[in-house]
């Protein structure tokens, strides 16, 4: 491992390799090196849903996730690799007057925006997924951009792209501490030895806010476990990833055929907990049976676990921070970290390649929550 680098990023989860891809690609900063504990996928991005939409209320979310659809229809050809990115869309659920309100102005924020969303009756709900059961379901909403990708080879596709160009990924390999003097960064220390450097980032997702208080950074982001698992393969058959906002239900089909799906599960406590529950596989099953009778046969093949990230707003935190020179952020991504990271990659390399931090930047800015200006975001699973 070097011993010292014009960069270091902590993670190497899908935003540090997509920050050190953009920084190597497009700044021509190649003297990187990203820092992970453990295997490449073993944090949230190889544990997730590899669900990609466009659909969210504000309209910071929706741009930027435009963006990011476009960054992964181009993703296979630009890395040379199969992503298994299918655009089925997205079928939203509410079951209340409440939900309906709150899909309805999300929609009208997104077409403002040039999304091609369109409110349904449960009825037309029902002529998109003809399996579902949409008793009690009020409204709904669908966007055929949105989709699914496979989370794996997209780690693998920028970590090839980003050693090709240079960058150094050194896998097991943990952030213990760091050397500074006054606010400047000199190194950062790990079990593997030490590298000098004055430039960090911050991509350790869950875990940043233990990587944050090693500079006495002081991260609100709180890490919440939520399971998953994925069924034998079926022949293709349904189109979008199906959500149900009341519950936080989800569930969608692979290019592979499996059904990857999940449920929000509040009664468990905050904390860095990747474990599996029956409760979970009980809770799914009653909601995801409730909804598609016809899944009530199909056999559960794998069931795991990861962590959100989750921030006070439902909002991440990214860019410089106050206390520390040079020590960025990326991370409070909440469930929809994995679909923002072509675009917060692209982003975030030209704030460390030292440009201006944009008004985005400004908004997602940590100090937000010392100065009270928490934002908003509705359309939020799990
Ligand atoms: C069950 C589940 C379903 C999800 N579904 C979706 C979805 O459908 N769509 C979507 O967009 N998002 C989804 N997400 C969220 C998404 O997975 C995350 O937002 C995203 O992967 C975060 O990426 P990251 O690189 O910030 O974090 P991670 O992938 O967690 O990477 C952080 C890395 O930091 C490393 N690290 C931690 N501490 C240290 C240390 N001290 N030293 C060195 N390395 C360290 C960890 O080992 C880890 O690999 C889901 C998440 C879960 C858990």
């Amino acid at each position: 491992m070097r011993d010292r680098a014009e960069v270091v990023i902590v993670g190497a989860g899908i935003m540090g390799l997509a920050i050190a891809y953009n920084l190597a690609r497009h700044h021509g900063v190649t003297d990187i090196v990203v820092l992970d504990r453990g295997y490449l996928c073993g944090g949230a991005s190889g544990r997730n849903g590899g669900g990609v939409r466009a659909q969210f209320s504000s309209a910071d979310n929706i741009q930027l996730m435009q963006e990011s659809i476009r960054l992964c229809r181009d993703f296979a050809q630009e890395m040379k690799i199969n992503i298994w990115f299918r655009q089925g869309g997205y079928l939203f659920l509410v079951r209340s007057e409440e939900g309906r309100r709150m899909l309805e102005r999300s929609v009208a924020v997104q077409n403002e925006h040039g999304l091609g969303t369109r409110m349904l009756l449960p009825i037309e709900a029902q002529r998109i997924v003809p399996e579902l059961s949409t008793e009690g379901v009020v409204a709904a909403s669908f966007n055929p951009d949105d989709g699914v990708v496979f989370p794996w080879p997209f780690v693998w596709g920028y970590a090839h792209a980003a050693e090709k160009l240079g960058v150094e990924i050194a896998t097991f390999t943990q952030v213990t501490g760091f050397r500074t003097q006054g606010p400047r960064i000199t190194s950062v220390l790990t079990d593997r030895g030490e590298i000098r450097t004055r430039k960090v980032i911050n991509a350790a997702g869950a875990w940043s806010p233990e990587i944050a208080r090693m500079l006495g950074v002081e991260l609100p982001n709180r890490p919440h476990r939520h399971e998953i698992c994925s069924t034998e393969p079926l022949k293709l058959w349904l189109g979008p990833l199906v959500s149900d906002l009341s519950n936080g239900l989800y569930f969608s089909q692979s290019m592979r055929g499996e059904i990857v799906g999940g449920i929000s599960n509040e009664d468990v406590p905050p904390g860095l907990d990747m474990g599996s529950s029956h409760r979970f596989l009980a809770l799914y099953g009653r909601a995801l049976t409730r909804i598609c009778p016809i899944l009530g046969s199909v056999k559960v093949l794998r069931q795991w676990a990861g962590c959100y990230d989750l921030t006070p707003d439902q909002n991440p935190i990214v860019g410089r921070v106050d206390e520390i020179e040079h020590f960025y952020q990326a991370s409070g991504f909440m469930g929809h970290g994995f679909m923002m990271a072509p675009v917060m990659g692209r982003l975030l390399a030209e704030v460390v390649a030292g440009g201006p931090e944009t008004p985005l930047f400004l908004k997602w800015n940590l100090r937000r929550f010392k100065e009270g200006r928490l934002l908003t975001e509705s359309m939020i699973i799990g």
